[in-house]
């Protein structure tokens, strides 16, 4: 880390889309740090396995994985600064000031945001405990693990019921546990999931703990009655919404969805002028690690782009 608090460049946050946006940035000698408060490599450091990142055909563990991404971004001395930051003000177009917890701060020209999301917990005994062992937050990302097993899903919105649709082309029987007795998703995905065999409803009921030695074995259950059951199930899946990573952010300047992940254009750029989103915390449809890595090489050329052309205007001034 060089002693400095100015950079033509700072990727904040350093999970897939930042790491990748290091190694493009690193390669492509621009001025830059990457921020980030813990070990780069964000949520996928916990993930267990991976097994749909292109490259390995065996599947890598998610610690691994993170763990390559920073070494090769390290190859091309990646510039990383361990702190974390309190605020952000982006209101002056020209320099976008970062603020860290101890007042003190950096300044650069241009700026990309990968803070990421997080899946909502249940914050339920069993649910920290077998994460990786049964516990699943991304149908998508374990469903061929599951092949011919009983699994839940936890929730009744769009994700979950898009998800246990897909879980089924793996497992023998998903069982979506809805707190209500209808779901939240779109009708026409409700349509889709009530005509596949495979998928059952357990409807006004709560899911109190998750249970198994090793692995997931069972749930208990309590209904609105307080009537209380266990389901037994080799996989669970809970899938209650995502929360972006957006509370330092100034999202209303930036531009965001109703649900504050940030709006961009196809080239990763924001409202402001200079300011780049990529990977989880953007608005998009798909969040996986292959698209957080494109977005993250994708928001450094269009940075580059944006630092070129403001030499070149200041160049006209001058
Ligand atoms: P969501 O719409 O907020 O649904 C969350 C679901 O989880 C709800 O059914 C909710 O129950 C339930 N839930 C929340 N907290 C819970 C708890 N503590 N215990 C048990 N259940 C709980 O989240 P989402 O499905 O992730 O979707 C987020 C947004 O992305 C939505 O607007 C959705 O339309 C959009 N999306 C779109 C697509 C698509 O277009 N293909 C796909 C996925 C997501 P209640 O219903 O009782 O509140």
């Amino acid at each position: 880390m060089t002693d400095k608090n100015h950079y033509e460049l700072v990727i904040l946050g350093g999970g897939p889309a930042g790491l990748t946006a290091g190694l493009y940035a690193s390669r492509a000698r621009i001025d830059h740090v990457m921020i980030e408060k813990g070990a780069p490599g964000g949520q996928v450091l916990t993930t267990d396995w991976v097994d749909n990142y292109p490259g390995f055909p065996d599947g890598i563990s998610g610690f691994d994985l993170m763990e390559k991404m920073t070494a090769q971004a390290k190859r091309f001395d990646v510039n990383i600064l361990t702190k974390e930051v309190a605020s952000l003000d982006l209101g002056d177009d020209a320099v976008k000031k970062l603020i860290f917890h101890d007042g003190s701060t950096v300044t650069c020209d241009s700026l990309i945001i990968c803070t990421g999301a997080s899946p909502n917990k249940l914050g339920i005994p069993g649910e920290v405990e077998l994460l990786g062992k049964g516990v699943s937050y991304c149908g998508t990302c374990d469903a061929p693990f599951y092949r011919n097993m009983h699994v839940a899903v936890i929730g009744g919105g769009d994700t979950a019921v898009e998800e246990a649709d897909y879980l089924t082309r793996f497992a023998s029987k998903v069982t979506i546990i809805h707190r209500r007795d209808e779901l939240r998703a779109t009708k026409i995905l409700q349509e889709m999931a009530f005509a596949n065999k495979k998928i059952e409803y357990i409807w006004n009921t709560r899911v109190t703990g998750i249970e198994g030695d090793k692995e997931v074995e069972r749930l208990s259950l309590i209904d609105n009655n307080g009537n209380t059951s266990t389901l037994d199930v080799q996989g669970v899946f809970v899938l209650i919404g995502i929360t972006p990573n957006n509370s330092i952010l100034p999202i209303q300047q930036l531009g965001a969805d109703q649900w504050g992940f940030i709006i961009t254009d196809c080239e990763t750029r924001t409202a402001i002028p200079g300011v780049f989103a990529a990977g989880d915390i953007r608005s998009k449809l798909m969040r996986q690690v292959i698209n957080a890595c494109g977005e993250g090489a994708n928001a450094v050329i269009a940075a580059e782009h944006y630092l070129i052309s403001r030499l070149e205007a200041n160049k006209l001034e001058a």
